[in-house]
């Protein structure tokens, strides 16, 4: 039998869902009746870029139309899968061409951290909008040369943050909004998982730019952000290294941080590619608290509060991402989390400063 806490839970949990109204409002109609689609190229058919043009197929709102992908052999069987017209399949040399597409609105890049910086910038100079997965570049000025360069060419610059739309996520910041925590105290964020391969380019610094804290560690930085509401005034950082031929210079193993916000709320987190298990946040106030575990596995997402088990809907994360995305580009919707490129940089900058105060041993400020 389900409790009312949980049936409660899931009346919250789709009430906090902040695009239905959007839907409802349907201010992007097509003359035929429909609502408009955001038709989406991706670049770099890898692992993820599979998962995302699965999820893509269960969109109401986004469609995929086209590929860029070094690998002719993927170019031949995508095209047959997802029934891609030769004209709307590039490769790396020459998808600046997509410029004279019609039927192409967005790039989602989804290639090693290390490209999405340059690929993004010839993605916006061809006017198409640019959706890049996370980190959205290697550092914070980079970031914000990308989020100059998009809005120089007038086109939107996304970051798959898919957390943001996710229904339990939303829930706690809900309840955080509207004061059941009480004043936030504390939170703590534990991201990692054992990396295996050693050989891939995670662990390459010329593609990763760094290694557990870009491609793990951001998710409990940008989760002290959300789960908090508040952006952090410093870090401290403190770096681990068990295996430095798996883990070469520049690419970090584990790192504990440390994060201090206003009004005295603190953050103690954990990056780490050396063990498994790792992917809970947990939110303190005087009242009450939140825990998500897992916090940000592709689901389902678990979580309880001080006042009991949150349940949500089994829906694909990355299918509510990319309808929320078409709704942000087609119809300027506001979610509940932004996931434009400022708050790419913001994560950015704490990376940076991460990595410095590793490297120095001291406390580091930020803006
Ligand atoms: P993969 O290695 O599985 O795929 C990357 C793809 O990029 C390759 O298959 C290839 O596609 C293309 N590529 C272009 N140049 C290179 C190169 N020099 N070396 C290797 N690949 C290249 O990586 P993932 O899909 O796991 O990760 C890609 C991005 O997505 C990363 O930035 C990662 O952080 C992010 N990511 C985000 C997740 C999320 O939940 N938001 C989850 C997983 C990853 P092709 O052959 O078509 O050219």
């Amino acid at each position: 039998m389900h409790s009312r806490r949980e049936f409660l839970g899931k009346l919250a949990v789709s009430a906090a869902v902040p695009f239905v109204p959007s839907f409802a409002r349907r201010s992007s109609r097509l003359a035929g009746g429909g609502e408009k689609v955001l038709k989406v190229a991706i670049m770099g058919l890898g692992s993820y870029g599979t998962r995302m043009a699965r999820a893509i197929e269960s969109c109401r709102r986004v469609k995929l139309t086209g590929i860029i992908t070094g690998t002719p052999a993927k170019r031949e069987a995508w095209q047959q899968k997802y029934r891609i017209p030769s004209a709307n399949c590039y490769d790396y040399d020459d998808f600046d061409g997509i410029r004279d597409n019609p039927s192409i609105d967005a790039v989602y890049i989804i290639t090693p951290n290390a490209l999405h910086h340059d690929q993004a910038l010839r993605v916006a100079a061809a006017g198409k909008h640019v959706i890049s997965e996370k980190p959205m570049a290697l550092t914070a000025i980079q970031g914000q040369q990308m989020v100059d360069a998009c809005d120089r060419a007038g086109v939107k610059l996304l970051v798959g943050y898919r957390m943001h739309f996710e229904p339990l996520t939303l829930e706690v910041l809900r309840m955080r909004r509207q004061g059941e925590f009480g004043t936030l105290r504390f939170f703590q964020g534990q991201s990692g998982f054992r990396i295996g391969d050693p050989t891939q380019w995670r662990l390459n610094r010329k593609l990763s730019g760094g290694g557990a804290m870009m491609d793990i560690g951001i998710y409990a930085i940008n989760g002290a952000r959300y789960m908090t509401g508040l952006e952090p005034l410093w870090v401290t950082a403190q770096q681990t290294k068990t295996d430095p031929v798996k883990f070469p210079e520049g690419v970090d193993e584990t790192i504990q941080f440390q994060m201090g916000f206003p009004d005295g709320v603190v953050a103690s987190c954990l990056s780490t590619y050396n063990m498994n298990f790792l992917d809970r946040f947990y939110l303190v106030g005087d009242k009450g608290f939140a825990e998500l575990h897992p916090a940000t596995g592709y689901g389902p997402i678990r979580g309880r509060t001080h006042q009991g088990p949150l349940t949500s809907t089994a829906a694909t994360q990355q299918t509510l991402q990319m309808d929320a995305m078409a709704g942000i580009i087609l119809d300027g919707d506001t979610p509940m989390v932004p996931a434009d490129g400022t708050e790419g940089v913001r994560d950015l900058k704490i990376i940076d400063a991460i990595y410095e105060s590793c490297r120095t041993g001291q406390l580091c400020r930020l803006e």
